[in-house]
């Protein structure tokens, strides 16, 4: 039983339950056991970008549903409860336009924006290189400037959705100036070369792209805020989705809990149901407590975030511990159901399982959030 901190949570909760009854539950297993090559579901994403929610955070005149980042925060908690990977899609979505909503110029916001909430267009966050994702700044993908367009070249990897995007939030170097810029591509230009990664563990349904830039054209005009703001940018955009993170392992964490709970209750061994044993009782205990601070947690970087204070260490904290709570939990879950939480045609933990690993990867990984908390905690 879920606790909310603000009446508006339950509307939420109520509206994606009866999304993931009608359109998530049904593609779900489809989606998760596709054989390669995986295509990523436009029909499904077409279906929540009309329920509102892939522009649910996003400002209305701009397309979206204007609504509180705590109304955001408990749509991927309660989307992740149902299925984290079809929770992912609308999350990235979020990720990748959140800095066009925050940097771009109003003539950029009001042509791409829109497009964005809709799910007409999918836009992709593009940062991590193949040398260059905890150490972000260390690029090598180069814009050199041609006339009125830069002309990039260079190689990305693990972009959420960058190989269908028909959008790209790039950050790369501009010829010899040191910092990072950001700028936006639209990817049917020549030389973007995008391809599916194989054989991903979990978050299936949301596809993970490669990406290679031979010569890319994209005009001047297409530069996002300044030039060498480009990491700023970065960094803001991730201490928002950072809380996104820990609402997905919220979710998965209370998604275990409930179905141990269920079965604990069912499953008879010794002529009682497990759920009389302590050592269950006790494994559902931890569940439960881990689960209660990590949602406070994450609720609090939230209500920071829609005060417009200063919210990255909160962020941080919350989507270190949610992640991680998200894989206590899930092992737990699976310990609790035996062999049917190891054999996926039984129960959805090997799912969980294997979705919620990621979390302590993207955004940041648990050794640079533990950075960032110590430098906030210690000072530079
Ligand atoms: C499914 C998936 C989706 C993703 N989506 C996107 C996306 O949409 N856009 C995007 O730009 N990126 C995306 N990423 C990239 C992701 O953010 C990076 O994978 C992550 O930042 C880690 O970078 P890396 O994989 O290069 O690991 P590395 O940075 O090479 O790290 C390897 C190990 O070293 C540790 N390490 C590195 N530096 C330090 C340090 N200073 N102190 C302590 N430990 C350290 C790491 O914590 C890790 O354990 C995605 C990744 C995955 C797997």
């Amino acid at each position: 039983m879920v606790r909310n901190i603000d009446p508006r949570q339950e509307a939420v909760r109520e509206e994606v339950k009866a999304f993931a009854e009608k359109h998530m539950y049904p593609m779900s297993e489809e989606l998760d056991r596709m054989p390669e090559p995986r295509k990523f579901p436009r029909e499904l994403y077409k279906k929540i970008g009309e329920a509102g929610f892939i522009g649910y955070a996003m400002p209305k005149e701009l397309g979206g549903q204007g609504k509180s980042k705590l109304e955001y925060i408990t749509l991927i908690e309660e989307l992740c409860y149902h299925d984290a990977a079809i929770g992912l899609l609308c999350a990235v979505a979020e990720l990748a336009t959140f800095p066009i909503v925050h940097f771009a110029s109003e003539e950029q916001k009001q042509k791409w924006v829109p497009k964005c909430a809709s799910g007409e267009i999918i836009p992709a966050f593009v940062l991590t290189e193949p040398e260059a994702g905890s150490d972000a700044a260390n690029q090598k993908t180069v814009a050199k400037e041609n006339g009125s367009e830069y002309v990039v070249n260079g190689e990305k990897i693990f972009i959420m959705h960058g190989d269908v995007a028909e959008l790209a939030v790039l950050f790369c170097k501009i010829e010899d100036k040191p910092k990072l810029s950001a700028m936006i591509v639209e990817t049917d230009q020549p030389g973007w070369e995008a391809r599916t990664l194989k054989n991903k563990m979990g978050m299936r349904a949301a596809t993970t792209g490669g990406i290679i830039l031979k010569d890319v054209k994209t005009p001047t005009s297409n530069l996002l805020g300044e030039v060498g703001k480009g990491f700023r940018y970065a960094m803001q955009t991730l201490d928002s989705a950072r809380i996104g993170v820990a609402a997905q392992g919220v979710g998965i964490a209370q998604r275990a809990l409930d179905e141990s709970v269920s079965y604990a209750k069912r499953r008879q061994a010794f002529g009682q149901p497990i759920a009389k044993l302590q050592a269950i009782q006790w494994m559902i205990a931890d569940m439960a407590v881990r689960i209660e601070a990590a949602r406070c947690m994450t609720y609090k970087a939230v209500q920071l975030q829609d005060a417009g204070e200063k919210f990255t260490l909160e962020a941080s904290m919350a989507k270190l511990y949610a992640s991680e709570v998200a894989n206590f939990c899930v092992d737990k879950a699976m310990q609790i159901h035996g062999g049917y939480g190891f054999i996926g045609e039984f129960s959805p933990i090997e799912k969980l399982y294997r979705d919620q690993r990621v979390l302590e990867i993207y955004e940041g990984t648990s050794e640079v959030q533990r950075l960032v908390i110590a430098g906030n905690v210690i000072g530079r």
